[in-house]
């Protein structure tokens, strides 16, 4: 099983890297960005352990999320009854499933959308989040950057979301990938902003001044899908034909390796010198 894990999700990298390095050598945000930039071999570790160990983390995370949401909602320790009330059949079930899917990608951006703020305005969350944020070269592989903390909290807060709306949490087996290739893409060194469909959905550039240190572009553009949350709740920035220079984080610097990543967050000098970055 391991191993054909890992030949898949070498397959994968290696397609991704090809598809990527055409388009980003062809459309390039950043010119002169090297493809090898600093600190791909820790994201490449990060593509590794997140989609394999992160992700059985993350379920088993989900899992536990429901089972407590569940004891509250049946008032009862009863495995059974708990299964019967996550899976329990509801309404939003018997529509189309094209319909179903839109709704599906609307309300996982919705959760994204504010626990993504949430893990920029709490310093507690914002620790583990700065990892994310600590690359200094934002391309494609710079997406699967992700402490596994943050992943599993944004995973089981959506799987709440979609159980308590009546969705079946096995949607999310169709949410997560979706919205991690998308992101893959919106990290990519692109000078795209997809013209008139700008605000409709996230782009390149949308999504890189969300990670500049430039001010102008702070606390801006959390949405991972329809910038229409960003416009709405007033955080959205995408200034015509211009596009960030600078990236990562201020403050203390996150380390380069896997490893010191990981811990980074459990620090206590993190704590007291990683700053979150200003608020509106
Ligand atoms: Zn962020
Ligand atoms: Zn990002």
């Amino acid at each position: 099983m391991l191993v054909v894990m890992t030949v898949t999700l070498t397959a994968v990298l290696a397609a991704l890297s090809l598809l990527f390095l055409g388009l980003e050598s062809w459309r390039p945000a950043i010119r002169g960005q090297k493809h090898l930039r600093r600190g791909w071999r820790t994201d490449v570790i990060y593509w590794f352990i997140v989609s394999t160990i992160g992700k059985w983390f993350a379920r088993a995370i989900v899992l536990l999320g429901i089972a407590l949401l569940g004891i509250l909602a049946t008032q009862s320790l009863d495995r059974d009854a708990i299964k019967a009330w996550a899976m329990r059949d509801t309404p939003l079930q018997r529509q189309p499933w094209a319909l179903q899917a839109f709704e599906i990608l609307v309300l996982t951006d919705f959760v994204g959308y504010w626990s993504h703020r949430m893990f920029h305005a709490w310093p507690p969350a914002w620790r583990f989040h700065a990892i994310h944020h600590s690359s200094t070269e934002v391309d494609w592989l710079s997406a699967v950057r992700l402490h596994p903390i943050n992943d599993a909290v944004s995973n089981v807060l959506t799987a709440a979301a979609f159980v308590l709306v009546g969705f079946d949490a096995k949607t999310l087996a169709f949410a997560v990938p979706f919205f991690t290739l998308y992101a893959i893409a919106l990290h990519a060194n692109l000078d795209w902003s997809v013209g008139p469909l700008r605000y409709v959905v996230a782009s390149p550039v949308y999504h890189r001044w969300h990670h500049t240190t430039e001010e102008e572009g702070l606390d801006k553009n959390f949405a991972g899908l329809f910038p229409a949350y960003d416009l709405i709740f007033g955080t959205a920035y995408l200034p015509k034909g211009q596009q960030p220079r600078k990236f990562g984080i201020s403050g203390e610097p996150v380390p380069d390796s896997f490893w010191g990543q990981l811990i980074y967050p459990f620090r206590p000098a993190a704590r007291a010198t990683l700053a979150p970055p200003p608020s509106e």
